[in-house]
């Protein structure tokens, strides 16, 4: 298999562009904007609209993109990857075109890229990216969103792959139907189903995939398969498996893998970074210790130590994330945090979409601006709480041992300030 492609002379356009790009990108961080990877990959593509394409060029790329666990998935794959050498990947949160762009041109020459994209965006990327490999995590609903974007969504998915036939890899989840149904035409049109891997990844979350989006009829389930009562979609074969605390590879090897990542939902983002490396042509046991030194993400996962406490905090964005946290924490003191400000969704109806029970018989603390949502649906859900005002309460109400945190976005930020300044 060929492994690199020739490097390509920039034209001047694009040489300007990306200088501009970086510089755009430095001008932000010294005036305090942020880090620049947005800005700059917008000033970048304002003067050369092909960048992203010819900073692509030459490059093996592989685009990670889903609901939830991009983030974490990028960064294991990246880390992978870095057994063949340079890797170029964005920051976070600069998961669009204009991010892409300030990735790459900060980067330089690579031989390799591996890029979290929004899914709004994934055709876009693909495109102008034409990537080696393209990884499909999952699709729920973020924030207030409804089951019928989640279809929607796959059905765009679906399209992009279908205007992109040649030559890309597809690593999917085949526990998510609705990714399946995205990727299925691809996987069926192409002669051996060799253009893509499925990795069991599971899914935490049903409630958006209990009708087909293929022929609405329902999706049925027993144990870890699904399958539509109307049409031929159901759960294809995995390639790739979680199983207890590791992986097993399309050759029916177990690898145990050891993260600083916690829970199963991490095990299999790391399953398929591997299945991503792999495609790469990186063998699984190079790949492990790599994976070993991801540590947490953005503050995602970190521990802190206050006053005798381990406090760990969870970020929770969405209804599926949600019920990702509750098998993450550990059954100790829990505080929960919700605010309703912009980049959360201004509605907690959601709330009830999402059983708490598994924090029955826990102490339980509630914080937040819509702390008082949290707490009607904690009595539904019978389950006693506490109400606390300020982090330094919450610390003070609950024994010294662990304390794990659950928040959603701004909630998260929050804390992370409050985390910072008493530090
Ligand atoms: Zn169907």
């Amino acid at each position: 298999m060929s492994t690199k492609k020739p490097a390509r002379r920039l034209t001047l356009r694009t040489r300007v562009a990306s200088t501009m790009t970086r510089g755009a990108a430095a001008l932000s961080r010294v005036t305090g904007r942020g880090d620049g990877s947005v800005i700059g990959g917008r000033v970048g593509l304002l003067v050369d609209p092909h960048l992203l394409a010819n900073l692509a060029e030459g490059r093996q790329i592989a685009l990670i993109s889903g609901t939830n666990g991009k983030t974490t998935t990028t960064r294991l794959a990246a880390a992978a990857m870095g057994v063949l050498g340079d890797v170029a990947t964005n920051s976070l949160g600069a998961n669009m075109p204009s991010g892409h762009t300030s990735a790459l041109a900060r980067a330089g020459h690579t031989a390799y890229a591996v890029l979290e994209v929004d899914e709004h965006y994934l055709a876009q990327v693909l495109a102008a990216t034409t990537p080696r490999v393209v990884a499909l995590l999952n699709l729920s609903r973020d924030q207030l969103d409804r089951a019928k974007e989640v279809a929607m969504m796959a059905s765009l998915w679906r399209d992009a792959l279908a205007a992109h036939a040649g030559g890309t890899h597809v690593v999917a989840n085949a526990d998510d139907p609705m990714v399946a149904w995205a990727v299925w035409d691809f996987a069926h049109a192409s002669a051996a189903d060799a253009t893509v891997t499925w990795v069991a990844a599971g899914q935490r979350w049903h409630d958006d995939s209990w009708v087909c989006p293929n022929c609405g009829a329902p999706v049925e389930r027993a144990g870890d398969e699904w399958w539509c009562t109307g049409c031929e979609l159901r759960r294809p074969d995995p390639q790739w498996m979680v199983k207890e605390a590791g992986v097993v590879d399309p050759t029916g090897a177990y690898h145990e893998v050891r993260l600083q990542l916690p829970g199963r939902v991490n095990r299999a983002n790391a399953a398929t970074a591997l299945a991503v490396a792999a495609q790469f042509g990186v063998a699984v046991g190079d790949a492990l210790p790599r994976l070993v030194e991801v540590t947490s993400i953005a503050g995602r996962y970190a521990t802190v130590v206050r006053d005798g406490r381990t406090i760990r905090l969870l970020l929770a964005k969405n209804p599926a994330g949600w019920l990702e946290a509750f098998d993450m924490a550990e059954p100790a003191p829990t505080l929960l945090s919700i605010n309703a400000r912009d980049p959360d969704g201004l509605d907690t109806s959601w709330l009830y979409d999402v059983d708490f029970s598994p924090l029955r018989g826990r102490q339980v603390l509630v914080t937040g601006d819509r702390a008082m949502d949290l707490a009607v649906r904690l009595e539904v859900n019978d389950i006693g709480f506490q109400h606390v005002t300020s982090f330094g309460q919450a610390i003070a109400a609950v024994p010294p041992g662990r304390l794990e945190v659950i928040a959603n976005y701004t909630a998260f930020q929050d804390i992370r300030t409050e985390l910072d300044r008493v530090n």
